[in-house]
């Protein structure tokens, strides 16, 4: 039986080879955090890796999982992520976000991207739960899917988990950082870090939402901020008073911030 009120989850997904790097911090952590979770009755995931104009759920039986990366090992492209969908669930969504003004596509194609299907995978092996998607809008507005998460709060009471899927630091893109395999974590992506476990752990969404201006370094941080989006929905998703607790800290290619928070 689910309990009353489920929490919110933000995780960092990494790259998409994640599944196939046993040993990696952040893929063990993503490995038992299903178990923290086992009385629910579906899952929302809210991928950075699902970017439209207006926001979208997938209403779709048996959704695809897309490989939609380039330059991974094959095996890679031969995982597949068989958990159903619920068209059901996503009219559920699509229905709260409308209640709140906020103009919502249902969109009866779209499958599983890698920022759902690659925690997910590791989350729940055997894909006992359905799952839906609800896409982060191009605007990159913090405020804007903060109000998104909140339109989408009632779904703690119903059993659906509401994970947002992201990066918690997400240099890609800036040709000033360095990152690979062995290679070390600048003093900038360390303080960016610390600023954002001072802020979640507040609970201070006027911080978070201004992160931009106010914390170091958020420009090389978060260079195209669609992997910030995904905390903001599950934050408002929590609630207006809801805080968020560090459930993991981890260093991946140097400076991508595998952190993960639940808000509750
Ligand atoms: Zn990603």
């Amino acid at each position: 039986m689910a309990p009353d009120r489920l929490p919110t989850i933000f995780v960092s997904h990494g790259a998409p080879s994640l599944p196939l790097e046993p040993g990696v911090a952040a893929r063990e952590f993503l490995a038992g955090l299903g178990m923290q979770y086992p009385d629910i009755t579906a899952i929302l995931c809210i991928s950075a890796h699902w970017n439209t104009q207006k926001p979208s759920v997938n209403a779709v039986m048996h959704p695809a999982t897309i490989h939609d990366f380039s330059g991974f090992p094959s095996e890679l492209y031969d995982m597949q992520y068989p958990a159903p969908g619920s068209p059901d669930l996503a009219q559920q969504v699509a229905g709260l976000i409308a209640a709140e003004g906020i103009p919502c596509d249902t969109d009866t194609r779209r499958g599983f991207d890698h920022g759902a299907w690659v925690p997910l995978m590791l989350m729940y092996p055997d894909a006992r739960f359905p799952v839906v998607q609800l896409s982060i809008q191009g605007h990159l507005d913090p405020a804007r899917h903060l109000a998104l998460g909140n339109a989408i709060a009632p779904l703690r009471t119903r059993g659906v988990l509401v994970i947002g899927s992201g990066g918690a630091v997400h240099p890609l893109g800036d040709p000033a950082v360095a990152l690979g395999e062995g290679m070390p974590t600048d003093a900038w992506a360390v303080a960016f870090n610390d600023w954002l476990n001072h802020a979640v752990t507040d609970g201070d969404r006027d911080n978070l939402v201004h992160y931009r201006e106010r914390a170091p370094s958020a420009v090389h941080a978060q260079p195209y901020p669609d992997h910030f989006m995904p905390l903001f929905v599950a934050l408002g998703a929590a609630g207006p008073a809801a805080q968020g607790t560090i459930i993991h800290q981890s260093w991946y290619w140097g400076n991508l911030g595998m952190g993960a928070y639940e808000f509750r």
